[in-house]
Protein backbone atom coordinates (compact mmCIF):
# COMPACT_ATOMS: atom_id res chain seq x y z
CA UNK A 1 0.00 0.00 0.00
CA UNK A 2 1.48 4.03 -0.42
CA UNK A 3 1.02 5.58 2.45
CA UNK A 4 -2.02 4.64 4.20
CA UNK A 5 -4.86 7.61 4.30
CA UNK A 6 -5.17 6.20 8.22
CA UNK A 7 -2.45 4.88 10.38
CA UNK A 8 -3.70 2.96 13.50
CA UNK A 9 -1.46 1.17 15.68
CA UNK A 10 -2.39 -0.65 19.03
CA UNK A 11 -5.01 2.12 20.37
CA UNK A 12 -6.70 1.81 23.78
CA UNK A 13 -8.71 3.85 25.71
CA UNK A 14 -10.44 3.38 28.79
CA UNK A 15 -13.58 5.21 30.81
CA UNK A 16 -12.99 4.25 34.62
CA UNK A 17 -13.73 1.16 34.68
CA UNK A 18 -15.07 0.88 31.01
CA UNK A 19 -12.59 -0.32 28.65
CA UNK A 20 -13.91 1.64 24.94
CA UNK A 21 -10.59 0.12 23.08
CA UNK A 22 -7.93 -2.70 23.84
CA UNK A 23 -4.79 -2.22 20.97
CA UNK A 24 -6.71 -1.71 17.64
CA UNK A 25 -4.32 -1.78 14.86
CA UNK A 26 -5.22 -1.38 11.31
CA UNK A 27 -4.59 0.10 8.40
CA UNK A 28 -7.32 2.58 5.66
CA UNK A 29 -5.83 2.62 1.69
CA UNK A 30 -6.25 5.98 0.00
CA UNK A 31 -9.20 6.32 -1.84
CA UNK A 32 -11.39 3.31 -0.59
CA UNK A 33 -14.20 3.03 1.87
CA UNK A 34 -13.02 1.35 5.19
CA UNK A 35 -16.19 0.13 7.87
CA UNK A 36 -15.26 -0.44 11.48
CA UNK A 37 -18.21 -2.60 12.11
CA UNK A 38 -19.13 -3.75 15.80
CA UNK A 39 -22.39 -3.99 17.86
CA UNK A 40 -23.53 -1.28 20.36
CA UNK A 41 -20.87 -0.42 22.92
CA UNK A 42 -18.06 -2.13 20.19
CA UNK A 43 -15.90 0.76 20.63
CA UNK A 44 -16.46 2.91 17.40
CA UNK A 45 -17.14 6.19 18.04
CA UNK A 46 -14.05 6.12 20.60
CA UNK A 47 -12.03 5.04 17.35
CA UNK A 48 -13.31 7.93 15.15
CA UNK A 49 -13.49 10.62 18.01
CA UNK A 50 -9.43 9.84 18.62
CA UNK A 51 -9.02 9.90 15.23
CA UNK A 52 -10.47 13.06 14.52
CA UNK A 53 -8.34 14.45 17.79
CA UNK A 54 -11.62 14.89 19.87
CA UNK A 55 -10.26 12.30 22.34
CA UNK A 56 -6.60 11.37 23.54
CA UNK A 57 -6.10 7.33 23.36
CA UNK A 58 -4.46 6.48 26.64
CA UNK A 59 -1.62 4.23 24.32
CA UNK A 60 -1.29 3.58 21.07
CA UNK A 61 -0.17 5.78 18.03
CA UNK A 62 -2.82 7.42 14.96
CA UNK A 63 -1.73 8.61 11.81
CA UNK A 64 -4.23 10.62 9.17
CA UNK A 65 -2.20 11.09 5.87
CA UNK A 66 1.22 10.75 7.76
CA UNK A 67 0.46 13.54 10.23
CA UNK A 68 0.14 12.38 13.52
CA UNK A 69 -2.90 12.91 15.08
CA UNK A 70 -1.96 13.81 18.72
CA UNK A 71 0.91 16.07 18.03
CA UNK A 72 -0.61 17.86 15.25
CA UNK A 73 -5.16 17.70 15.83
CA UNK A 74 -4.86 21.15 14.16
CA UNK A 75 -3.33 19.68 10.66
CA UNK A 76 -5.39 16.69 10.98
CA UNK A 77 -8.82 19.27 11.63
CA UNK A 78 -7.47 20.77 8.22
CA UNK A 79 -7.55 17.49 6.49
CA UNK A 80 -10.83 15.56 7.83
CA UNK A 81 -14.20 15.95 7.95
CA UNK A 82 -16.86 14.13 10.19
CA UNK A 83 -20.37 13.54 9.65
CA UNK A 84 -22.06 12.12 13.24
CA UNK A 85 -25.16 9.54 13.54
CA UNK A 86 -26.50 12.44 14.83
CA UNK A 87 -27.12 15.83 12.53
CA UNK A 88 -25.39 18.34 13.78
CA UNK A 89 -26.68 20.93 11.46
CA UNK A 90 -28.59 24.28 13.43
CA UNK A 91 -31.98 23.65 12.58
CA UNK A 92 -32.67 27.37 13.08
CA UNK A 93 -31.18 28.35 10.17
CA UNK A 94 -31.34 27.19 6.34
CA UNK A 95 -29.15 24.49 4.65
CA UNK A 96 -27.57 27.27 2.59
CA UNK A 97 -26.78 29.57 5.96
CA UNK A 98 -25.64 26.35 7.37
CA UNK A 99 -22.88 25.32 5.11
CA UNK A 100 -21.94 29.19 4.36
CA UNK A 101 -21.78 29.09 8.69
CA UNK A 102 -19.16 26.02 8.32
CA UNK A 103 -17.31 27.72 5.48
CA UNK A 104 -16.90 30.76 7.97
CA UNK A 105 -15.58 28.76 10.95
CA UNK A 106 -12.82 26.95 8.19
CA UNK A 107 -12.16 30.05 7.06
CA UNK A 108 -13.13 30.23 3.54
CA UNK A 109 -12.91 33.61 1.68
CA UNK A 110 -16.52 35.16 1.06
CA UNK A 111 -16.53 33.62 -2.72
CA UNK A 112 -15.08 30.39 -1.89
CA UNK A 113 -17.98 29.55 0.96
CA UNK A 114 -20.76 30.61 -1.40
CA UNK A 115 -19.54 28.90 -3.98
CA UNK A 116 -19.04 25.47 -2.21
CA UNK A 117 -22.57 25.93 -0.58
CA UNK A 118 -24.01 26.13 -4.14
CA UNK A 119 -21.83 23.20 -5.32
CA UNK A 120 -22.86 21.22 -2.10
CA UNK A 121 -26.54 21.92 -2.06
CA UNK A 122 -26.95 21.23 -6.03
CA UNK A 123 -24.44 17.52 -4.85
CA UNK A 124 -26.45 16.79 -2.09
CA UNK A 125 -29.84 17.41 -4.31
CA UNK A 126 -30.94 19.85 -1.37
CA UNK A 127 -30.89 23.35 -4.05
CA UNK A 128 -34.45 23.20 -3.96
CA UNK A 129 -35.46 23.50 -0.47
CA UNK A 130 -31.56 25.41 0.16
CA UNK A 131 -33.51 28.68 1.29
CA UNK A 132 -35.84 26.71 3.84
CA UNK A 133 -35.16 26.26 7.49
CA UNK A 134 -33.51 23.23 8.17
CA UNK A 135 -36.29 22.46 10.90
CA UNK A 136 -38.56 21.52 8.16
CA UNK A 137 -36.52 19.02 6.81
CA UNK A 138 -36.79 15.22 6.69
CA UNK A 139 -34.12 12.76 8.40
CA UNK A 140 -32.83 12.11 5.45
CA UNK A 141 -32.47 15.63 4.31
CA UNK A 142 -30.88 16.71 7.51
CA UNK A 143 -28.10 14.02 7.26
CA UNK A 144 -27.23 14.61 3.55
CA UNK A 145 -26.86 18.14 4.64
CA UNK A 146 -24.51 17.57 7.71
CA UNK A 147 -22.55 15.22 5.28
CA UNK A 148 -22.43 18.24 2.85
CA UNK A 149 -21.43 20.33 6.22
CA UNK A 150 -18.48 17.90 6.83
CA UNK A 151 -17.49 18.46 3.00
CA UNK A 152 -16.86 21.97 3.00
CA UNK A 153 -13.59 22.66 3.30
CA UNK A 154 -13.09 20.33 0.22
CA UNK A 155 -11.52 17.26 3.02
CA UNK A 156 -9.22 14.54 1.82
CA UNK A 157 -10.05 11.86 4.63
CA UNK A 158 -13.64 11.54 5.77
CA UNK A 159 -14.92 9.92 8.74
CA UNK A 160 -18.68 9.17 9.37
CA UNK A 161 -20.08 8.05 12.42
CA UNK A 162 -23.14 5.56 11.57
CA UNK A 163 -24.26 8.10 9.01
CA UNK A 164 -27.28 6.42 7.88
CA UNK A 165 -28.42 5.03 11.00
CA UNK A 166 -32.47 5.45 11.40
CA UNK A 167 -32.70 6.51 7.79
CA UNK A 168 -35.37 5.20 5.38
CA UNK A 169 -34.02 2.42 2.50
CA UNK A 170 -34.52 5.14 -0.13
CA UNK A 171 -32.84 7.57 2.80
CA UNK A 172 -29.90 5.36 3.05
CA UNK A 173 -29.50 4.36 -0.87
CA UNK A 174 -29.05 8.21 -1.68
CA UNK A 175 -26.81 8.61 0.67
CA UNK A 176 -24.41 5.28 -0.59
CA UNK A 177 -24.34 6.64 -3.34
CA UNK A 178 -22.76 10.01 -2.44
CA UNK A 179 -20.72 8.34 -0.87
CA UNK A 180 -19.70 6.20 -3.80
CA UNK A 181 -18.94 8.81 -5.28
CA UNK A 182 -16.71 11.05 -2.92
CA UNK A 183 -14.80 8.03 -2.83
CA UNK A 184 -14.92 7.73 -7.16
CA UNK A 185 -12.91 11.30 -7.18
CA UNK A 186 -10.55 9.83 -4.55
CA UNK A 187 -11.74 10.36 -0.75
CA UNK A 188 -11.09 8.68 1.52
CA UNK A 189 -13.88 7.19 3.89
CA UNK A 190 -13.70 5.62 7.24
CA UNK A 191 -17.27 4.56 8.16
CA UNK A 192 -18.77 2.90 11.49
CA UNK A 193 -21.93 0.69 11.08
CA UNK A 194 -23.39 -1.46 12.68
CA UNK A 195 -25.22 -2.46 9.52
CA UNK A 196 -23.90 -5.25 7.54
CA UNK A 197 -25.44 -4.49 4.34
CA UNK A 198 -23.75 -1.54 4.18
CA UNK A 199 -20.61 -2.81 5.23
CA UNK A 200 -20.77 -5.04 2.15
CA UNK A 201 -21.88 -2.85 -0.57
CA UNK A 202 -20.02 -0.17 0.97
CA UNK A 203 -16.61 -1.53 2.16
CA UNK A 204 -13.49 -2.35 0.12
CA UNK A 205 -11.78 -3.61 4.13
CA UNK A 206 -13.59 -4.66 7.41
CA UNK A 207 -12.70 -4.84 10.52
CA UNK A 208 -14.84 -6.09 12.83
CA UNK A 209 -14.35 -5.20 16.37
CA UNK A 210 -16.47 -6.09 19.76
CA UNK A 211 -15.16 -5.01 23.04
CA UNK A 212 -12.52 -3.04 21.90
CA UNK A 213 -10.85 -5.12 20.33
CA UNK A 214 -10.22 -6.85 16.54
CA UNK A 215 -12.32 -9.92 16.20
CA UNK A 216 -11.82 -10.09 12.52
CA UNK A 217 -10.82 -8.29 9.42
CA UNK A 218 -11.09 -8.45 5.52
CA UNK A 219 -13.06 -7.95 2.37
CA UNK A 220 -16.38 -8.83 2.86
CA UNK A 221 -16.06 -11.86 0.74
CA UNK A 222 -13.15 -13.29 3.28
CA UNK A 223 -15.42 -12.98 6.28
CA UNK A 224 -17.99 -14.83 4.62
CA UNK A 225 -15.46 -17.80 3.51
CA UNK A 226 -14.09 -17.76 7.29
CA UNK A 227 -17.78 -18.63 8.61
CA UNK A 228 -17.92 -21.81 6.09
CA UNK A 229 -19.56 -22.32 2.73
CA UNK A 230 -22.97 -22.79 3.39
CA UNK A 231 -25.82 -21.59 6.06
CA UNK A 232 -28.94 -24.55 6.25
CA UNK A 233 -31.69 -22.79 7.41
CA UNK A 234 -34.43 -24.58 9.23
CA UNK A 235 -37.91 -23.27 10.08
CA UNK A 236 -40.10 -25.14 12.41
CA UNK A 237 -43.72 -24.59 13.58
CA UNK A 238 -43.64 -24.59 17.33
CA UNK A 239 -41.17 -23.85 20.32
CA UNK A 240 -41.54 -27.06 21.74
CA UNK A 241 -40.14 -28.55 18.38
CA UNK A 242 -36.92 -26.10 18.82
CA UNK A 243 -36.78 -27.50 22.23
CA UNK A 244 -36.69 -31.04 21.66
CA UNK A 245 -34.30 -30.91 18.69
CA UNK A 246 -31.90 -27.87 19.57
CA UNK A 247 -28.94 -29.61 21.25
CA UNK A 248 -28.99 -32.41 18.44
CA UNK A 249 -28.79 -29.40 15.64
CA UNK A 250 -25.97 -27.74 17.17
CA UNK A 251 -23.91 -31.31 16.03
CA UNK A 252 -24.33 -30.33 12.48
CA UNK A 253 -22.51 -26.85 13.22
CA UNK A 254 -23.03 -23.99 15.11
CA UNK A 255 -26.48 -22.51 15.43
CA UNK A 256 -28.07 -19.10 15.86
CA UNK A 257 -31.92 -19.22 16.34
CA UNK A 258 -34.45 -16.23 16.10
CA UNK A 259 -37.78 -17.21 17.08
CA UNK A 260 -38.25 -20.69 15.75
CA UNK A 261 -36.20 -19.99 13.02
CA UNK A 262 -32.50 -21.28 13.23
CA UNK A 263 -29.37 -21.45 10.88
CA UNK A 264 -26.37 -23.62 11.10
CA UNK A 265 -23.05 -22.45 9.53
CA UNK A 266 -21.55 -25.44 7.98
CA UNK A 267 -18.73 -26.36 5.55
CA UNK A 268 -20.15 -29.78 3.75
CA UNK A 269 -23.91 -28.50 2.67
CA UNK A 270 -24.74 -31.91 1.50
CA UNK A 271 -23.61 -34.25 4.39
CA UNK A 272 -24.92 -31.04 6.42
CA UNK A 273 -28.41 -31.58 5.39
CA UNK A 274 -28.21 -35.00 5.58
CA UNK A 275 -27.49 -35.34 8.98
CA UNK A 276 -30.17 -32.42 9.83
CA UNK A 277 -33.03 -34.26 7.60
CA UNK A 278 -31.99 -37.50 9.96
CA UNK A 279 -32.30 -35.59 13.67
CA UNK A 280 -35.73 -33.86 12.18
CA UNK A 281 -37.30 -37.56 10.87
CA UNK A 282 -35.87 -39.46 14.13
CA UNK A 283 -37.90 -36.28 16.42
CA UNK A 284 -41.04 -36.83 13.25
CA UNK A 285 -40.50 -32.97 13.45
CA UNK A 286 -42.04 -31.70 9.85
CA UNK A 287 -40.08 -28.11 9.41
CA UNK A 288 -41.93 -25.35 7.47
CA UNK A 289 -38.94 -24.61 5.87
CA UNK A 290 -35.65 -26.30 4.82
CA UNK A 291 -32.77 -24.62 2.87
CA UNK A 292 -29.10 -24.45 1.95
CA UNK A 293 -28.16 -20.36 1.21
CA UNK A 294 -24.98 -18.72 0.86
CA UNK A 295 -24.19 -17.01 4.07
CA UNK A 296 -24.57 -13.68 4.68
CA UNK A 297 -22.88 -10.69 6.52
CA UNK A 298 -25.37 -10.92 9.00
CA UNK A 299 -24.31 -14.55 10.19
CA UNK A 300 -20.22 -13.99 10.00
CA UNK A 301 -21.62 -10.98 13.18
CA UNK A 302 -23.57 -13.24 14.09
CA UNK A 303 -21.14 -16.13 14.41
CA UNK A 304 -18.00 -13.18 15.87
CA UNK A 305 -19.86 -11.37 18.16
CA UNK A 306 -22.56 -13.81 19.77
CA UNK A 307 -25.32 -11.41 18.76
CA UNK A 308 -26.98 -10.21 15.44
CA UNK A 309 -26.09 -6.93 13.91
CA UNK A 310 -28.93 -4.13 14.63
CA UNK A 311 -29.57 -4.80 17.69
CA UNK A 312 -29.01 -4.51 21.14
CA UNK A 313 -26.81 -7.67 22.58
CA UNK A 314 -28.57 -10.89 22.25
CA UNK A 315 -32.01 -11.12 23.90
CA UNK A 316 -34.34 -14.47 24.26
CA UNK A 317 -35.59 -14.05 21.00
CA UNK A 318 -32.39 -14.11 19.02
CA UNK A 319 -29.83 -16.39 20.96
CA UNK A 320 -26.58 -18.00 19.95
CA UNK A 321 -25.84 -21.22 20.24
CA UNK A 322 -21.81 -21.62 20.30
CA UNK A 323 -20.59 -24.88 19.76
CA UNK A 324 -16.48 -23.44 20.37
CA UNK A 325 -14.20 -22.47 18.05
CA UNK A 326 -15.92 -18.78 17.42
CA UNK A 327 -14.12 -16.23 19.38
CA UNK A 328 -10.79 -15.44 18.46
P1 LIG B 1 -22.55 2.74 19.60
O1 LIG B 1 -22.81 2.06 18.31
O2 LIG B 1 -23.55 2.40 20.65
O3 LIG B 1 -22.31 4.23 19.46
P2 LIG B 1 -19.70 2.28 19.79
O4 LIG B 1 -19.20 1.04 19.16
O5 LIG B 1 -19.54 3.55 19.03
O6 LIG B 1 -21.20 2.09 20.19
P3 LIG B 1 -18.36 3.63 21.94
O7 LIG B 1 -19.35 4.75 21.94
O8 LIG B 1 -17.01 3.88 21.45
O9 LIG B 1 -18.96 2.37 21.18
O10 LIG B 1 -18.28 3.06 23.44
C1 LIG B 1 -17.40 2.03 23.85
C2 LIG B 1 -17.63 1.75 25.32
O11 LIG B 1 -17.23 2.88 26.09
C3 LIG B 1 -19.09 1.51 25.69
O12 LIG B 1 -19.11 0.55 26.71
C4 LIG B 1 -19.56 2.85 26.18
O13 LIG B 1 -20.60 2.71 27.10
C5 LIG B 1 -18.30 3.39 26.85
N1 LIG B 1 -18.22 4.85 26.81
C6 LIG B 1 -18.22 5.65 25.70
N2 LIG B 1 -18.08 6.95 26.03
C7 LIG B 1 -17.99 7.00 27.40
C8 LIG B 1 -17.81 8.04 28.34
N3 LIG B 1 -17.69 9.31 27.95
N4 LIG B 1 -17.77 7.70 29.66
C9 LIG B 1 -17.87 6.42 30.05
N5 LIG B 1 -18.03 5.37 29.20
C10 LIG B 1 -18.09 5.65 27.88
Amino acid sequence: MDQPAVRVEDLAKRYGDVVALDGVTFDVAPATVFGLLGPNGAGKTTAVRILTSLLRPDRGHAEVLGIDVAKHPDRVRGVIGLAGQYAAVDENLTARENLQLVGRLTNLPKTARDRAASELLERFMLTSAADRLVRTYSGGMRRRLDLAAALVHNPTVLFLDEPTTGLDPQGRAELWRVIEGLVATGTTVLLTTQYLEEADRLADQIVVIDHGQVIASGTAEDLKTQLGATVIEVSLSDDASLDLIKTQLATVGPLSIAGQDVNIAVTDGTAAMFQTVQILTAASISPTKLTLREPSLDDVFLALTGHAAETAPATDDATVAKTGKRRR
